[in-house]
């Protein structure tokens, strides 16, 4: 989320590197439990419902609802101000913390659609994004 120099060492490992290869590809990509279909993110080892160790990575849809927003007003060097952090949920059922783009994403309510977008030159690497679909 950084948009200038902020001074964090920001880097990914291998372990979720396909996230982040993804990303830059324009593709939101998750892990799945290959024994019981479950879908995860951030990186896990085993499955977060059966512990199967057959976790691999597979394209999510990009489609998720909004599940909750902060609208963050400390500023903080290479941050936009103010800057809305939020919890979005997959249509696989995975909810992690992203952000929101488009118009007046701070007042946006919650259980709207939205769809993953990501722009290829965003440093240090490429995350998704969340926009509000009709
Ligand atoms: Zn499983």
């Amino acid at each position: 989320m950084p948009t200038e120099s902020s001074g964090l060492d920001l880097a990914y490992d291998a372990s979720s590197a396909p996230f982040f290869e993804g990303a830059a590809q324009g593709r939101l990509v998750l892990q799945r439990c290959g024994a019981c279909e479950t879908w995860m993110w951030p990186v896990k080892y085993r499955c977060v419902h059966c512990f199967a160790a057959d976790v691999e990575w597979r394209p999510a849809s990009g489609r998720a609802t909004l599940y909750s927003l902060s609208v963050v007003h400390q500023q903080y060097p290479g941050f936009p101000h103010p800057y809305v952090i939020a919890t979005v949920e997959t249509d696989e059922g995975v909810r992690f913390n992203t952000t929101l783009v488009g118009d007046d994403v701070e007042n946006m309510a919650i259980g709207s659609a939205l769809m993953a977008e990501f722009d290829a030159d965003e440093q240090p690497f490429t995350l998704p994004r969340f926009r509000r679909i009709p």
